[in-house]
């Protein structure tokens, strides 16, 4: 006890005094909590497993603060729970962490949805593929992590809502690869990253769908320029792909994973908060695709983007309404539309048409 506080005044001079006392209370907490569960599993550790359990269970889930997927056993499915972020009532953010381990050594593949909270199909679609894997015919191993921004499921949005020097609504895709001395999200990524993702991956894959309030058609973003995430993305029979260099958006999810040498994509899963049963068909079939390009399962490759005549574009424009007012589409998503066609029309409270 006495080393700990010793330590714990230590780590308070490095923190910069800007920071108020709460936030470095919550700080000094979210560090202390892993380095306990770490000497609780020396034995662990001196077994050469990275695989750090917390000791707890949650609704029949073993806790752990770190995880190697070496250490469990092969040819299962194994449900866990990551201990995230620490809140500063003392309850830690939890992911859910489903690993199948094939029973033959082979690639690892990663798969993430719930980056942000508002994208029902992205869940689903993982979902989907994991129930569909037998790890006693797997060689190599797909590790699911279906609610990375807890707090933003909770709150069925698409930003994490974060009290700390005030209210902010914190986009969870703009803060990876995280920090663990940043704020409850910048953690939280932090710990996502560092301990579960980029150790685990040989390559990833992290599932969103357009936000709230967007109609949104289904491709997949990708850096064209780096062969491996070029493969991947080529692998869905899905019509569009927008080519976003790494730098474009370097602190998403994907784009942190391949600065850290992990090819990773963003498929887009169609519109926020309604499950697409059709489009998610397309993207399980294209995931399965990239375990079967792994050699993870057997079996034959299914429809590829060759077989939609795939569309590669360098750009995305969302076309944002002009006045306050009920939209009426006038064209459907994928509509091939010609300069100055009206593509919608907006009406006011009294049915008059304000815009076109
Ligand atoms: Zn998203």
């Amino acid at each position: 006890m006495v080393d700990r506080s010793e330590k714990s005044i230590k780590r308070r001079d490095l923190i910069k005094t800007s920071i108020a006392a709460v936030g470095a209370a919550t700080v000094l907490a979210a560090n202390a909590s892993p380095a306990a569960a770490q000497t609780s599993s020396s034995a662990d550790a001196m077994a050469g497993k990275r695989t750090v359990y917390t000791g707890e269970t949650i609704q029949g889930k073993k806790v752990v603060s770190a995880l190697d997927v070496n250490d469990l056993e092969p040819g299962k499915k194994h449900l866990l729970y990551l201990q995230g972020v620490q809140m500063r009532t003392g309850e830690h953010w939890y992911v859910s962490v489903i690993v199948a381990r094939g029973a033959k050594p082979g690639k690892r593949v990663v798969l993430t949805s719930g980056v942000h909270g508002d994208e029902m199909s992205s869940v689903h679609t993982v979902m989907t593929v994991m129930n569909q894997l037998d790890p006693a015919q797997m060689s190599g191993t797909v590790m699911a992590v279906t609610d990375i921004a807890r707090p933003a499921m909770l709150a069925i949005q698409r930003k994490w809502p974060n009290s700390s020097r005030s209210i902010d609504l914190i986009d969870m895709n703009r803060v990876w690869p995280g920090n663990e001395n940043g704020t409850a999200p910048d953690r939280h990524a932090a710990l996502v990253f560092n301990r579960l993702l980029r150790p685990n991956a040989d390559a990833a894959i992290d599932f969103h769908t357009g936000t709230t309030g967007f109609e949104v058609s289904a491709f997949n973003i990708a850096s064209m320029d780096v062969p491996e995430t070029k493969a991947m993305a080529e692998l869905y029979p899905v019509g569009q792909i927008l080519d976003m260099p790494q730098n474009a958006f370097p602190t998403t999810l994907h784009n942190a994973l391949l600065a850290a040498g992990v090819p990773a994509i963003c498929p887009e899963v169609g519109a926020a908060r309604v499950l697409d049963l059709p489009m998610i068909a397309q993207f399980v079939e294209g995931t399965m695709n990239v375990l079967k390009q792994h050699g993870i399962i057997a079996g034959p490759l299914g429809r590829t983007g060759k077989d939609v005549r795939v569309f590669v574009g360098r750009g995305a424009v969302p076309v944002a309404a002009t006045h306050g007012g009920f939209v009426e589409h006038l064209v459907k998503l994928n509509d091939k539309v010609e300069a100055g066609q009206k593509i919608a029309i907006q009406r006011n409270s009294f049915g008059e048409v304000v815009a076109e």
